[in-house]
């Protein structure tokens, strides 16, 4: 079943601006901003604008404009940020396996240096 949703995690509060945050983007339906332990010359978070945990959750709860404007933002902000030539990495960790730490749905954008293979 889907976990439920924890209205005090720490992504929540900045979506709520009860935390700062670095942001390069913002519109309907996401906020991206830079995390704050980067693990590449660019990581970046974008998260959806809806109380969901996984990407399971998302997509089996959230209404279709902000499936579609999610993922229109994460595209964008990539652009944005100039990786789209060099290229880039997205990720999103959901639950204990992938160490997921933050339970509201978030996806990864790394770049700016060539990136490795990728992890298991
Ligand atoms: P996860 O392991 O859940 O996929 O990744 C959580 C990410 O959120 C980590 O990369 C971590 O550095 C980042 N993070 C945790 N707390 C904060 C915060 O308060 N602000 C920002 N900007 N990033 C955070």
């Amino acid at each position: 079943g889907t976990p439920a949703y924890d209205d005090g995690n720490i992504f929540a509060r900045i979506l709520r601006g009860e935390l700062p945050c670095n942001k390069v983007y913002e519109d309907d339906h996401a906020l991206a901003f830079h995390d704050i332990n980067p693990q590449a010359p660019v990581h970046v978070l974008v998260i959806p604008k809806g109380p969901y945990v996984s990407m399971a959750d998302f997509t089996a709860h959230a209404p279709a404009d902000l499936i579609a404007g999610f993922f229109r933002a994460v595209g964008t902000v990539a652009a944005q940020l100039d990786l789209v030539a060099p290229g880039y990495r997205i990720l999103a960790n959901a639950g204990d396996h992938a160490h997921q730490e933050v339970p509201h749905l978030h996806i990864h954008i790394f770049g700016g240096r060539p990136l490795g293979p990728m992890l298991t």
